[in-house]
């Protein structure tokens, strides 16, 4: 029986990435996702054409029922889950805080912070030794804009991100001894769709001159480190935040 692993916001971008490469690495895959059946179905297809196993599951992560829905959904169809990866994220469009919309900052919160925050809820529940589970893995995204703040752009963006890496530090330690480990990715500018929902499709590509390596990165280059990350090849590695930035 092969490990199972779910990915939110897997069906394209850096999810996808990573759903195929775990997929590569011996892992059984739910590919959630929230719009796009179609690029998710296509994941899937690539990962059984090179005879490995996933399913995808529809649920939007911003809110409380499907996330429960996708997890109950993930048991059924694979079976208990010991890799998760809290990928799905949204954007919005470059405002400054005066600009802010509540409606906005609601939606980013939900999704990014508190739909980030009880997936992980679920699959510490399937994972915790505490709850009869065999430990596992969990692989928060957060990103370089935690740190960098991205005034003029999205600073709501970045504070929700911030949120993950306070959260990613204290649920490491809150489950060490439960065989949890929790570790974050930061990526840097990812040539990803995520950059046409902020209004600006050639991010990745005007910002080279900006990243020390002077180009953006890649889902898959992403991808490497979190499923390092999810493997036995990280077993003494919790409560890390890894940059993945080409230096920036
Ligand atoms: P992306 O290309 O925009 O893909 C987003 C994925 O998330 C899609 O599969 C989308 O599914 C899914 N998704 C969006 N809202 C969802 C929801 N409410 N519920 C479930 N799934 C949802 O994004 P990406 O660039 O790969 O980013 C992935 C993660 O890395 C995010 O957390 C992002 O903040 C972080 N990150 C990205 C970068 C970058 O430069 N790309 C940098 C730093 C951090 P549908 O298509 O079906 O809607």
């Amino acid at each position: 029986m092969k490990p199972v692993l779910l990915v939110t916001g897997a069906s394209r971008g850096i999810g996808a990435a990573t759903a195929l490469l775990a997929a590569r690495h011996g892992w059984a895959v739910a590919v959630n996702y929230s719009q796009n059946s179609a690029a998710a179905e296509a994941v899937v297809k690539q990962i059984k054409a090179e005879s490995g196993q996933a399913v995808s599951i529809q649920a939007d992560v911003g809110d409380e029922a499907q996330i429960k829905h996708l997890f109950s959904q993930v048991d059924a169809q694979l079976g208990r889950l010991t890799g998760f990866v809290n990928n799905a994220g949204v954007l919005d469009v470059a405002v400054r805080v005066d600009e802010l919309s509540w409606e906005r900052l609601q939606r980013m919160m939900r999704i990014n912070v508190i739909g980030a925050m009880f997936c992980a809820r679920e699959a510490i529940l399937r994972m915790s030794t505490k709850h009869g589970g065999k430990g596992g893995s969990i692989v928060n995204l957060s990103s370089v804009a935690a740190r960098m703040g991205a005034p003029g752009q999205y600073v709501d963006y970045a504070a929700s991100k911030g949120a993950i890496d306070t959260f990613n530090a204290g649920l490491a330690k809150e489950v060490a001894a439960e065989g949890i480990r929790v570790n974050a990715v930061r990526p840097g500018i990812i040539d990803t769709d995520i950059h046409a929902s902020g209004g600006i499709p050639d991010r990745a590509k005007t910002m080279a001159p900006m990243i020390p390596m002077l180009r953006p990165g890649s889902a898959d280059e992403v991808a490497q480190s979190i499923v390092w990350l999810l493997s036995d090849a990280a077993s003494y590695v919790t409560g890390a935040n890894l940059d993945v930035t080409g230096g920036r």
